[in-house]
């Protein structure tokens, strides 16, 4: 009897075996597929090495790496793979870390000079080369001095460095394949042989624990799949996402630049770049005007004493620029607008019969980010706000927050974003009064409000207990691109604490003061943000209403370019962004250009619409739409730029 594990798996089916079993041993019981497919088990729990030695009456999942569990375990193996090469190659080559990433892992290496693309492909080779060599990868625990002893002999001194931080009470993993060792916690997969279809994508600079006073350290980054069809499918996704890049759609449409004098991370908007921020900001302004907002504007200096009542000196200094001295006061620029909006919602006594009170404005923010994590459009030090604050009781609560969400998907349906996730996190318990504002029922009452309003609007939404902000819960919403490309958008917050802080009240229907309720809502995020999202998921190819050049007319010859003229005058009149191309070029020509500038509707002219007052349209990617009179032609592109309709296409 005590010999006989039972081991029950997810789908509830009981299989009865000898011990001193492994889960490696239990998949080849299943079948020999499944043994060479997967990569981790689940122990009661837990996942573990497939070696693990499994106990009496455990619960077992198998993985392969298809499942994320898997593919992960996968990934992580795969850098050490690479350290592995990297180490065969470059024995003097130190290693730092290695993590897996969505879809991706890298590894950091202390090396003279950089990594060409050849020297990854050469170090690609010795993977495969390795992998094929089918290395038992054995896990093998150690006290924290005995790791340090190793990994001082070894010579890896940012190992030991790693280790020392660590607690000395603390029993350490490393994992071994051949000759090679590395510090981790696993799991793994068993055999190097499991790891098939890797390809190594790209090296860069970066610093030693993310900080630009250590030294620049290499890294590689690379992939792995579970099959072959997998990999080519997330290369091929790789390669649309380079095309689609904002930052080099961003040059060739002349929508924003970075100058060195103006300095790094302070985008200047282009004109092509600002008419679509002002699109957006209109789009913003007339939905929020349905909705109740009233628009507001504050100045970005303000003295130190506000940012000190608001908390942000207390938690968010790292993020701001240094004060400066005006007259002997101290001030900052603002890397938020609450704290101006609070102070506007204090202005006059407020009455349960005000609320809410929903204060919208464009605001610029500084916040500083570090030089390394700058990127593109989507980390910057300037940024422009979609911002807006809403305070109202809590009875109203459930509704407000409701009606934001709502707008977030109204907003998607205008984008055609087909695929978001609302991450809702939590407050912890435990650390109540630490790292939250301590006040149970509050965060308890308010979660549940949260929570109902989304159910009640039927959203999706995961929820992540103890990443809630201090002062209340948030919502984070990733959406995905055309090509399903992931961003964090906008964030939304509930505030139960800044309130009080600035004693903001209402009388309330019994003549007593009370305190609001706020939240903290940007569904279009900040619009550097916004637009770099918006670049990728169109590729360019933005539909009419935000396009920044709308309509071009391609004359045929010199005589119709007083017609042509006449067109664009009367477009331009009524709004809409219309050019003329009078260079002498063939129309095939001027087709090729406006096709590569991706305007959205090409307006060809020759002799015969002229005569009959009709031109012959051309839609990019569409092709030819016929002849239509001008009158009939200007009216619908303005309802097509009135109801902005996205006419983008998802593939090419
Ligand atoms: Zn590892
Ligand atoms: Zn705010």
């Amino acid at each position: 009897m005590s010999n006989i594990i039972t081991i029950t798996f997810p789908d509830a089916s009981t299989r009865e075996y000898e011990s001193g079993i492994n889960s490696l041993q239990i998949a080849e019981s299943i079948g020999p597929r499944l043994a060479q497919d997967v990569v981790v088990s689940k122990v009661d729990g837990e996942l573990r090495d497939l070696s693990y030695p499994i106990e009496l009456n455990a619960s077992i999942e198998l993985f392969t790496g298809e499942a994320p569990e898997g593919h992960e375990v996968l990934l992580h193996s795969t850098a050490h793979l690479m350290a592995q090469a990297v180490k065969e190659i470059y024995p003097k080559a130190q290693v730092t870390i290695g993590p897996a990433i969505e879809n991706r892992f890298y590894y950091d290496f202390d090396i003279d000079g950089t990594f060409s693309d050849k020297d990854l492909l050469r170090i690609e080779e010795k993977m495969h080369e390795l992998a094929n060599r089918g290395q038992i990868v054995t896990r093998k625990e150690m006290s924290r001095d005995d790791a340090i002893t190793l990994f001082k002999k070894m010579g890896e001194h940012y190992k030991v460095e790693i280790i020392e931080d660590i607690d000395p009470g603390e029993t350490l993993s490393a994992y071994q394949q051949s000759d090679f060792i590395d510090l981790c916690r696993g799991p793994h997969v068993p055999n190097t042989g499991e790891i098939k279809y890797f390809k190594l994508l790209n090296s860069s600079g970066a610093y030693w624990r993310g900080d630009e006073k250590n030294k620049m350290l290499q890294r590689i980054y690379g992939t792995v799949f579970s099959s072959k069809k997998s990999l080519k499918k997330y290369l091929n996704f790789l390669e649309e996402a380079k095309k689609r890049d904002h930052r080099k759609i961003g040059r060739e449409l002349e929508i924003y630049i970075f100058d060195e004098e103006v300095g790094p991370g302070l985008p200047l908007w282009l004109p092509n770049g600002t008419i679509i921020l002002d699109e957006l900001e209109d789009l913003a302004k007339e939905s929020e005007r349905k909705a109740g907002y009233k628009r507001v504007r504050t100045p970005h200096l303000s003295k130190s004493s506000l940012y000190e009542r608001s908390g942000h000196l207390e938690h968010y200094k790292d993020s701001m620029y240094p004060a400066m001295d005006i007259d002997g006061t101290e001030y900052y620029v603002k890397p938020m607008n609450c704290p101006h909006h609070h102070k506007i919602y204090a202005a006059s006594p407020k009455s349960y019969r005000d609320l809410p009170v929903r204060l919208a404005e464009y605001g610029t923010c500084y916040r500083y980010e570090k030089s390394g994590q700058l990127f593109g459009l989507m980390r910057v030090r300037s940024m422009q706000m979609n911002d807006a604050h809403i305070y109202c009781t809590p009875e109203q609560f459930k509704e407000e927050f409701l009606d934001v969400c709502r707008m977030y998907l109204m907003y998607f349906e205008i984008f055609g974003i087909e695929k978001y996730m609302m991450r809702l996190s939590l407050h912890d318990p435990a650390e109540l009064g630490k790292k939250y504002v301590d006040d149970s029922d509050l965060w308890i009452k308010t979660e549940k409000a949260v929570k109902e309003a989304l159910d009640d609007g039927g959203f999706n939404y995961t929820e992540i207990p103890g990443e809630a902000a201090f002062y209340g819960p948030k919502i984070d919403v990733q959406v995905w691109s055309a090509i399903g490309k992931e961003f964090t958008l906008a964030t939304n917050q509930v505030d139960f604490a800044v309130p009080g802080r600035f004693n903001l009240t209402y009388t309330n229907a019994d003549g007593k003061d009370e305190t609001p309720l706020c939240i903290h809502r940007a569904p279009l995020s900040t619009h550097e943000r916004f637009v770099g999202f918006l670049i990728e998921h169109y590729a360019g190819d933005f539909p009419l209403w935000l396009a920044p050049r709308q309509v071009i007319i391609l004359p045929v010859s010199e005589k119709v370019h007083d017609y042509g003229r006449e067109i664009v005058n009367e477009m331009f009149e009524k709004g809409i962004r219309c050019e003329i191309d009078t260079r002498p070029e063939k129309i095939g020509a001027k087709i090729r250009q406006a096709e590569l500038s991706k305007i959205p509707v090409m307006a060809i002219i020759g002799e015969k619409e002229v005569e009959a007052r009709t031109i012959s349209v051309r839609r990019r990617k569409i092709g030819d739409q016929g002849s239509i009179p001008l009158d009939d032609f200007i009216s619908e592109i303005l309802d097509e730029i009135k109801t902005r309709r996205h006419s983008y296409r998802k593939t090419e």
